[in-house]
């Protein structure tokens, strides 16, 4: 019989889950070592005194992807969690103590926008449509798509889409052509919290959320954000994913080797494909050589 192909995955996180899944189902042998005690990453959950608490991500956006990636197992999400959409969908609160409750109804929605600063109905109209535009190209072009060498993604069509799609012009610099008031600045570039970047330095490709928020709707998985990622080691486990936590990877370079080191209860590690999926850029760094 033909060995299988070992495959280590770096990191427990949605990205590290959902690979391990899919590619334990396509016949490799997959181990994920995550250094901490437990999946999810920033998805991860604190339990405390009978409450449980999402540490990251509370809301259920794009639920299409969801159910594009559970498709590949001839599953559901509903096989594994029940969604509500949410309405009104959250409430934003500000430093002098007011708040924006954004409903998920784009008319009361523009009438909250256009109670702060006159003519934002209409601005705000205007920036769903480039949202939306931005939405659907990244999707179909750069999210479906294998990306083997940077030349996959440097392609002409793209360098044609790369002005359209913002990716050279800051978040904050973008709003700030549609919308002047602050508070309004602020609603729209809060999602940038998800990935942890200024809206100063962010592309404004990012300004896709706005689409994703306010047409797609937000949804909330019974169980909060972990009942999904259990859902994804429990699809791993029926195909034989090894999960290893408290296992941490370091990249030790001396002069003459570089080496892979796992600080783990797992001693030695045949690594013949390594998988990385940690975007967290400080561990990025701790891995290349423990530069700070
Ligand atoms: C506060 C906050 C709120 C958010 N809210 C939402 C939301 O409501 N909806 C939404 O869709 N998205 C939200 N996001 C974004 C979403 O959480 C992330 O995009 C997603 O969880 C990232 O998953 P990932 O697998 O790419 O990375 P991560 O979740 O960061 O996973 C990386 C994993 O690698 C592990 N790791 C790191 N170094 C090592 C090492 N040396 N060895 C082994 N393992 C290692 C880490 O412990 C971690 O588990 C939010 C993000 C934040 C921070």
């Amino acid at each position: 019989m033909k060995k299988k192909q070992t495959v280590i995955i770096l990191g427990s996180g949605f990205g590290g889950l959902a690979a391990a899944a899919l590619l334990a189902k396509d016949g490799y042998q997959v181990t994920v070592l995550e250094k901490n005690e437990q999946p999810g990453g920033r998805a991860s959950s604190l339990e405390s005194d009978g409450f449980r608490f999402d540490m990251g991500p509370s809301w259920y956006m794009m639920p299409d992807v969801f159910e594009k990636y559970f498709a590949e197992f001839g599953k559901k999400p509903s096989d594994f969690y029940k969604l509500t959409h949410l309405l009104p969908q959250y409430r934003v609160f500000f430093g002098d103590q007011t708040h924006i409750d954004v409903t998920g109804n784009l008319k009361t929605d523009k009438a909250t926008f256009e109670s702060l600063e006159r003519g934002s109905a209409l601005n705000l109209d205007r920036y769903l449509a480039e949202s939306k535009v931005k939405y659907e190209t990244s999707m179909n072009s750069i999210l479906y798509r294998n990306m083997n060498s940077l030349l996959d993604l440097f392609t002409p069509a793209m360098a044609k889409k790369s002005a359209q799609l913002g990716v050279f012009q800051p978040m904050h610099q973008y709003v700030s052509r549609f919308f002047h008031h602050p508070k309004l600045q602020q609603l729209l570039e809060y999602n940038l919290v998800f990935l942890g970047c200024s809206p100063k330095n962010a592309p404004s490709l990012f300004s896709l959320m706005t689409h994703v928020d306010l047409n797609l709707g937000v949804w909330y998985p019974e169980g909060g954000i972990s009942a999904v990622v259990n859902a994804v080691v429990k699809l791993g486990t029926q195909y034989g994913v090894t999960y290893v936590y408290n296992a941490s990877l370091r990249l030790l370079q001396t002069k003459k080797h570089t080496q892979l080191t796992l600080l783990s209860p797992m001693r030695i590690i045949v690594l013949q494909k390594i998988f990385y999926q940690i975007n967290h850029c400080a561990h990025t760094l701790e891995i290349l050589g423990g530069r700070k």
